[in-house]
C-alpha cells in the first residue's frame, strides 16, 4: 500500500456542523417545519435510507409526516397522496423514496410533487430552474452536499478544471450545473465517454457518480487534485465507492472515503433543503 498523502474530508464532522446549524435555526421557527416521506414496496436498502431520514430529522426539531401506501399501490391512489400532501399546510417537503416498484411510472408522479416542496430537486420544474442558474432552484441534496464538501477543501473553483463522470438527474446533471454555476470548466464524462483516464488527468477537481467500484485509479488522477467519490457499491458485503482510494489517496491533495465521505452530506443536506422550504413558506 503507497503512503497517503492526500487530507482525508471527513462527511461525518461536515454534516454534524450543518446539523447543528439547522437545528438553531428551526429553533427560532415560530413552528416546526415538516417533512413527508413516501416508502412504496418492500426494498430494504429504501427502508433503511427512510428511517435514517426520519430520524434525522427528529433530531433538528424537523416533524416527519410518514406514508407507506403498499406495495401494489395504484398510480392514482399515489398520484392523490402527493396531491394531499402538496395541500396540507404542515408539509414543507415532500421525499417520494425511489425506485418507485416497477408498475407505477416514475416520471408522471415525480412531477406533481409542487416545486416548492420539491426537497430532492427532482422535479422538471427545479432542474430548469437550476439549468438557468436561477437561486430559487431547490436542488438535489448529494450535489449541494458535494459542493460543501468542496468548500471545505478550500480548493478554489473559479477556473478550475472539474470532471464529473455520471449524468443521472439525481447526482450527476445537477452537480455539473452547480459547477459551471461556480465558473468551473466543467467537462462532463458518461458510460459512452471515451478515454476517460486522460480527462480525468487534466482536472482540478474529479466527482465520480458512476456507481462502478474502481473507476478512478491513481494513474488517472493528477498530483493534488480534489477528489470526490460519490459511488456506493456493494462489493463482497462491504460498501466501497467508486475510487480506488489507496491509490488516488497517494496522489490526489484531498479524497472523501466511502463511507464517511457524501453520504452524510447528502443526508444533512435534507434537511437543510426542507428548512428553507419551510421559511419560504413562513
Ligand atoms: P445512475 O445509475 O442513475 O447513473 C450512473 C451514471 O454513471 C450514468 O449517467 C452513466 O452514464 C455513468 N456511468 C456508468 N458507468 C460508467 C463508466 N464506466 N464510465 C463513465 N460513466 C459511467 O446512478 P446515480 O443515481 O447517479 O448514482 C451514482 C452512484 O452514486 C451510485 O453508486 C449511487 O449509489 C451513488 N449515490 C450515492 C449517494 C450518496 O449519498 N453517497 C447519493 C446518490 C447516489
Amino acid at each position: 500500500m503507497r503512503p497517503v498523502a492526500a487530507r482525508i474530508i471527513d462527511g461525518k464532522a461536515v454534516a454534524a456542523a450543518v446539523r447543528e446549524r439547522v437545528r438553531a435555526e428551526v429553533a427560532e421557527l415560530p413552528s416546526p417545519p415538516g417533512l413527508a416521506t413516501i416508502l412504496v414496496g418492500d426494498d430494504p436498502a429504501s427502508a433503511v435510507y427512510v428511517r435514517m431520514k426520519r430520524e434525522d430529522s427528529a433530531e433538528v426539531g424537523i416533524d416527519s409526516y410518514h406514508h407507506e401506501p403498499g406495495g401494489d399501490v395504484g398510480q392514482d391512489e399515489l398520484a392523490a397522496l402527493i396531491a394531499s400532501l402538496n395541500a396540507d399546510e404542515r408539509v414543507h417537503g415532500i421525499l417520494l423514496q425511489l425506485p418507485l416498484p416497477g408498475h407505477l411510472d416514475q416520471g408522471p408522479l415525480i412531477g406533481m410533487i409542487d416545486p416548492a416542496k420539491d426537497v430532492d430537486g427532482l422535479t422538471p420544474v427545479n432542474a430548469g430552474l437550476l439549468a438557468q442558474g436561477r437561486p430559487e432552484a431547490m436542488v438535489s441534496c448529494t450535489p449541494i452536499g458535494v459542493m460543501e464538501l468542496l468548500r471545505e477543501t478550500g480548493v478554489e473553483l473559479e477556473g478550475a478544471r472539474a470532471v464529473v463522470i455520471g449524468r443521472s438527474i439525481l447526482v450527476g446533471k445537477p452537480l455539473a450545473a452547480l459547477l459551471l454555476a461556480a465558473n468551473a470548466t466543467v467537462t462532463h464524462c458518461h458510460s459512452r465517454t471515451r478515454d476517460l483516464a486522460s480527462i480525468c488527468r487534466e482536472a482540478d477537481v474529479v466527482i465520480a457518480a458512476a456507481g462502478k467500484p474502481d473507476l478512478i485509479t491513481g494513474e488517472m488522477v493528477r498530483e493534488g487534485a480534489v477528489v470526490i467519490d460519490v459511488g456506493t457499491n456493494r462489493v463482497d458485503g462491504k460498501l466501497v465507492g467508486d475510487v480506488d482510494f489507496d491509490s488516488v489517496a497517494a496522489r490526489a491533495a484531498a479524497i472523501t472515503p466511502v463511507p464517511g465521505g457524501v453520504g452524510p452530506m447528502t443526508r444533512a443536506m435534507l434537511l437543510v433543503n426542507t428548512l428553507a422550504a419551510a421559511r419560504r413558506g413562513v
